[in-house]
């Protein structure tokens, strides 16, 4: 059995990972009894290491194939330091290099003050190029709250791990300090909480609470945009925490100074401390989060099963866990594991929709048709607003129908800005939901375009 588990992760991992993590491990037979055997690590980093991340694939494989439970026990190497480590996390003592992260012990009382979800941690964070810096000054941050950058400032586009990202750092902190005050808060809750502040009079409360925090996460600011009060109450509240040491953290779908409405005292602020973007991830990182979440959902999937997926889904991380979690309940609804051929079938829908690859040429064509004006006004300057409503539909189009890139739609439109793209994005989808003539028009346009 050990022997084909080998096999299995040599396949699964990439080969520094397997023999980083997997080819030091020894099972040691002499200490071997059937129902827990034991493997023994060089060093405490590994061990931890596979504890956290290995065994309970290990464990579900065993299971599998002597058909019983069987519970892998974890002994280091060195004889002197030879004991069975329970859980104790000693990240602190460990080299950051090492050991990418910390587990989160389970949830105390505080998480729920904090709004956090336990789940989002370091450990379940997988890195790669894409989030390599946003990912170490986030680590920076949470080790050194309020002295290494503040605020620290995370940008970029949906599902890519920045409210991930963020929650990792409040759980760290809290981790190692139960006592400190964290507050994660959606910038939309906090514009609710200051209009409920208006409606009872109760600013005096309200700056109470937030100026008294240690950590606070704000996430989504582009929320702030246009809401002016909502934005002078954030503006003390930042200078308060600032000046007295205290971290802010904050994530936008862009740079602070692209956001629309927002006070330039703010834009400036905001870049104080540090700036970093994530972007989406390239295929193999998209495959390591694929066998990540299988880890951690104990779900074995082989690799190549994961390079179908991410492949197939690239444009965010969000969808990537959805096509997984629709490859699962089809082989639970099904009783077949999970192969290549199952996994094409659950998928099936989604890559059709996807693989009717709906041009940005036929997008403006069916647009420029729809509201009767020429297709040459997708490209040109003009400004009137019978031609640049529809092309600012045709740019939110694009963006939800094509997998192009933000500069990508603006060269396709006369070789606008992508600042001008977002912004078209933004107001078309305020518009979808205060305008009912623009919201029948949109869907309208999406269904001829769907076929
Ligand atoms: P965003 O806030 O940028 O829209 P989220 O943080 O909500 O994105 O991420 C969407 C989902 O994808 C979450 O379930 C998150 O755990 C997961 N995710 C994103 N990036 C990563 C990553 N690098 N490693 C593991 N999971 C990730
Ligand atoms: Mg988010």
């Amino acid at each position: 059995f050990w022997y084909s588990c080998l096999k299995h992760f040599e396949n699964a991992l990439n080969a520094q990972q397997f023999n980083t993590w997997i080819k030091p491990l020894q099972l040691d037979l002499s200490q071997c009894n059937d129902n827990s055997p034991v493997l023994i690590a060089p060093n405490r980093f590994v061990l931890q290491w596979v504890k956290e991340n290995f065994i309970p694939h290990i464990e579900v494989m065993a299971q599998q194939h002597f058909a019983r439970e069987i519970h892998f026990q974890l002994i280091l190497g060195n004889s002197v330091e030879a004991k069975t480590i329970n859980g104790e996390n000693n990240i602190r003592n460990m080299s950051e290099q090492a050991i990418p992260a910390v587990s989160v012990k389970p949830a105390s009382k505080k998480k729920n003050v904090s709004q956090l979800n336990p789940n989002f941690t370091f450990d379940s964070f997988v890195t790669g190029k894409a989030n390599q810096l946003a990912r170490a000054g986030a680590i920076q941050v949470a080790e050194r709250p309020g002295i290494a950058y503040n605020p620290l400032f995370i940008y970029g586009g949906v599902g890519l791990g920045k409210t991930h990202l963020i929650q990792a750092i409040g759980n760290y902190v809290l981790e190692h300090n139960e006592e400190a005050k964290v507050r994660y808060v959606h910038a939309e809750k906090y514009v609710s909480d200051v209009v409920s502040a208006y409606q009872h009079k109760s600013f005096d409360k309200f700056k109470l609470y937030y100026h008294s925090l240690d950590v606070l996460l704000v996430d989504d600011v582009q929320f702030f945009g246009g809401k002016n009060r909502t934005q002078e109450e954030f503006f003390y509240a930042f200078n308060t925490l600032i000046e007295a040491h205290k971290q802010v953290i904050i994530t936008c779908d862009c740079y602070p100074k692209e956001i629309s409405g927002l006070e330039e005292r703010l834009v400036s602020r905001f870049g104080w401390g540090l700036t970093v973007a994530v972007e989406p991830p390239e295929l193999e990182m998209r495959v390591a989060i694929l066998l990540k979440k299988a880890l951690i959902d104990k779900i074995v999937l082989d690799e190549h099963v994961a390079f179908f997926i991410a492949k197939h889904i690239r444009s965010n991380v969000r969808e990537l866990e959805g096509a997984l979690k629709r490859i699962l309940a089809y082989s639970r609804f099904t009783g077949h594991s999970i192969t290549l051929e199952l996994a094409k079938e659950a998928l099936k829908d989604l890559l059709a929709v996807q693989n009717r690859q709906i041009s940005i040429e036929n997008i403006q064509k069916t647009v420029a048709d729809y509201y009767k004006i020429k297709v040459a006004e997708m490209y040109s300057k003009k400004r009137t607003r019978v031609v640049a409503r529809p092309r600012q539909i045709a740019m939110a189009v694009a963006k939800e129908l094509t997998q192009l890139s933000l500069p990508d739609i603006g060269e396709a439109f006369g070789g606008r800005d992508h600042t001008t793209v977002l912004h078209a994005y933004r107001k078309i989808t305020e518009l979808r939901a205060s305008d009912p003539t623009i919201s029948r028009d949109y869907n309208a346009l999406l269904h001829i375009l769907r076929g």
